[in-house]
């Protein structure tokens, strides 16, 4: 029943319009550069092929993106909108399936993660490298520009750096982190979002600064994947780190990630991108041979009331004795949310269900002002999403844990960590 791939609380038609209006004053704007700078190639059907530097970042801002397997694309497609939505494909046969999505709909948004941060351990020598039929290959800047292009060839949106995984180690590895940075500050291309998938202990007090002015640094937007056994966000410290990160990073992207894109994107994230399942929501340690997935999916829904993800059988024991809580997404149509088996179709109709439920809670953060009125509506979800976890033990007299993230976002904002002093005025002093 989707018609255009909106779904959720429609926001009043001044809300959408100032919404729009942002977002086509800033596009027509990045569209007037690129062709200023020379740099656009376009092609049939493209707003931006080849964007520059105000163009990607208008490609990026407050967009939603669900990160989806190659193999599952297809499924959650008809219910992503191309204004504020996309897809970040993932698996070996995500380039074709980019260009496949991208010659059909050349409106959508689409780009591809080469996932080599889940398969190697980035050394200051070696930050960027790539899996391919002859083994693992290295790659220098112009191995890098190669694979980029290979990218945008196969009509990816933007290009995405293949970065190896960067571990937690403060000292050891800030080295690497920096490597990574540096070498992709040497791109002479203005199309590219540098993946940075490091683990969790980098947005401990005592690091997060290193790791701010690393990204400020960076020549290109950087999309950030936090690892960690389990949610990164449950690990002492990390929620305040990210939501200073976000606060000082005006290039930055959340990558990889559950509901915590809403709090970053609050905070002054750019973007985000979801994962259309558990493995796609958080950054996975590179652990040679054990190969990826394999694993039965079970039937995973976003309960947007809880702001959480919770499987089909946990809400069927809760329910099992009143009526269970409906949907009115465009996928369930006003039915339970318990009726998932774990039959393909069914499966399927759960991931559809939950892309929905998350841009129809995208379509009431992208009509909100960037700033106060933005973080004013995120504490009124977080405080709705209490009083429903409230309410749900009340009408099935269980235990229902309110999850520690969410009480973690609901405490004050930490403040803004300084700007790189040079690059603050390197910032200043250039014309605007
Ligand atoms: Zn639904």
């Amino acid at each position: 029943m989707v018609t255009d791939g909106r779904n959720g609380r429609p926001a009043t038609v001044s809300e959408n319009r100032s919404a729009a209006d942002r977002r086509s004053c800033a596009g027509r704007f990045a569209a007037l550069t690129v062709r200023a700078c020379g740099v656009a190639e376009e092609r049939e059907g493209d707003d931006l092929v080849r964007p520059g530097i105000e163009g990607i970042d208008e490609l990026l801002r407050d967009r939603l993106l669900i990160m989806v397997n190659d193999r599952s694309a297809i499924d959650v497609l008809p219910y992503v909108p191309a204004r504020t939505g996309g897809l970040v494909l993932t698996g070996a046969a995500a380039p074709v399936r980019c260009r496949e999505i991208r010659n059909a709909r050349p409106e959508m948004v689409v780009v591809t993660d080469h996932g080599s941060h889940t398969e190697h351990i980035a050394s200051v020598d070696a930050p960027f490298g790539l899996k391919t039929r002859g083994g693992w290959r290295e790659l220098d800047v112009t191995g890098l520009n190669e694979v980029l292009d290979g990218q945008r060839d196969n009509r990816a949106s933007y290009a995405v750096t293949p970065t190896c995984f960067i571990e937690g180690d403060e000292t050891a590895d800030l080295p690497v982190l920096n490597a990574v940075i540096r070498q992709a500050n040497q791109l002479r291309r203005q199309d590219t979002v540098v993946l940075v998938p490091c683990s969790w202990r980098w947005l401990r007090r005592s690091c997060v600064s290193h790791l701010s002015e690393q990204i400020q640094a960076c020549r290109h937007p950087v999309a950030l994947i936090l690892q960690a056994d389990g949610d990164p966000l449950d690990r002492v410290q990390a929620p305040e780190g990210l939501r200073q990160l976000c606060r000082s990073c005006p290039r930055l992207v959340l990558w990889r990630t559950d509901l915590a894109a809403f709090d970053a994107m609050a905070h002054g994230a750019l973007g985000a991108a979801v994962g259309a399942s558990a493995v796609l929501r958080h950054g996975v340690a590179p652990r040679p041979g054990t190969g990826g997935g394999g694993h039965k999916p079970y039937p995973v829904v976003l309960v947007r009331r809880l702001l959480r993800y919770h499987r089909v059988a946990t809400l069927q024991d809760w329910f099992a004795h009143i009526a269970p809580w409906t949907c009115d997404c465009a996928v369930c149509g006003g039915a339970a949310l318990t009726r998932f088996t774990d039959s393909d179709a069914h499966t399927v109709a759960a991931l559809r269900h939950t892309v929905c439920e998350l841009y129809g809670l995208h379509e009431e953060l992208d009509a909100t002002l960037p700033g106060d009125e933005r973080i004013g509506w995120w504490r009124q979800q977080l405080a709705d999403a209490w009083e429903y976890h409230r309410l749900l033990a009340s009408q099935t007299d269980t235990e229902v844990a309110f999850p520690k993230v969410l009480q973690s976002w609901r405490r004050p904002c930490p403040p803004a960590l300084p700007m790189v002093g040079r690059r603050r005025a390197q910032d200043r002093s250039r014309p605007s």
